[in-house]
This record gives structure tokens, sequence and C-alpha cells, in this order.
């Protein structure tokens, strides 16, 4: 029967997650980036970004949609699956949270239907993207808190102090 993940909070670097499925904040292009991107596809290697490649030549010509999600494999990293999601821009004129949710729901339901039980995330949208901290902790626990998943756990990798104590708040605040 589906639960809703159980939620663990992990300082660190989310490339040394020993999980099923790692998340990746990616852009629509798929062909890597900065920050987490970045750093999946260094320590992931080539395989990783063979497959985006191939995902842009097939399915995703125009790219991946902004709130969607598709898997590769994790290359050289201890995972299995890379889950790589588009979070949006922040905006201040429009309210883009419901696809910030869409990210986390889509990459558990890609993650489930690949048979992942433990997925770790990124704080999606919260880097370059400009998304404040705070909101996207905030989006991320309680869409992951309202979603039936076969995923057991959901490990939030923060990678600084302040991204760490934002998800805290969240998750022994509500
Ligand atoms: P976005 O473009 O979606 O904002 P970024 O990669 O710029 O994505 O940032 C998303 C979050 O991931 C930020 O909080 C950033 O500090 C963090 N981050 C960067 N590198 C790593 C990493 N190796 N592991 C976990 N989180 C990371």
């Amino acid at each position: 029967m589906a639960h809703s993940p159980k939620i663990t909070l992990v300082p660190g670097d989310i490339t040394e997650q020993h999980v099923d499925a790692i998340v990746n904040a990616a852009n629509s292009s798929l062909l890597g980036g900065g920050g987490v991107d970045g750093a999946i596809h260094r320590r992931g290697g080539p395989e990783i970004l063979a497959e985006c490649r191939a995902l842009r030549a097939g399915h995703y010509g125009g790219g991946l949609p902004t709130g969607r999600a598709v898997a590769t494999t994790a290359g050289r990293l201890p995972a299995r699956w890379v889950v790589h999601t588009v979070g949006p821009v922040w905006s201040r004129d429009e309210d883009r949270s419901e696809l910030l949710a869409s990210c986390y729901r889509e990459s558990l339901r890609i993650a489930a239907e690949l048979g992942a039980r433990t997925v770790a995330f990124p704080a999606v949208s919260a880097g370059v993207y400009g998304w404040p901290m705070e909101d996207a902790a905030r989006i991320a626990v309680e869409t992951v808190r309202s979603t039936q998943s076969a995923v057991e756990e959901v490990r939030f990798v923060l990678f600084d102090e302040r991204a760490y104590r934002a998800f805290a708040e969240q998750v022994h605040s509500s």
C-alpha cells in the first residue's frame, strides 16, 4: 500500500548518496549546467549525458518541460538512477509554486515506476533559479507529505547550512 514517504534530512553533497535514485535540478535542455547539475554530470561521468542526448534526440526534442521529470542511468554515482527534473525560475510577479510542487510529484512518480525505494532530492530551484530557500523548503516538504508513493524514503540533501536550517524548520514545525 502506498503511504507518504518518510522524510530525512542530510547535510552534504547529493552525488555521494547511496540511494536508489537521486534527483537532478536540471534545465530544460537536459544537456548539463551549473550547480547540482554540473556536480552530477562531473561525478557521474559521460554515460548520463549520453542518455540525456538520446532523450533530446527522441521524445524530448523540444527539451524537458518545467515541472516534469525523466530518468537516466546514474553512471558512476552510487545510485541506480538520476531523475532529472526542471524547476521553475523564481518570479516575483507570477506564482509558480504549482510547477515546483510538480517537480517533486513527477520525480517521485518516475522513481516509483522504476522501483526506487529511496530517493534523494536537492533544494530544486533554490540555487541559480532564485527561489527563496524558506519557501522552496515549504513546498518541497508539503508536497512530499501529501504524496502517496511506493517510495519509502525521501532524503533531502542540503548543500549548505542555510538550506539545512530551512528544511529542518519545515519538517519540525509543521
Ligand atoms: P536550480 O537551477 O534549480 O536553482 P541549482 O543547482 O543552482 O539548481 O541549486 C539547487 C540547490 O542545490 C541549491 O540549494 C544549491 O546550493 C544546491 N546544490 C548545489 N550543488 C549541490 C550538490 N552537489 N548536492 C546537493 N545540493 C547541491
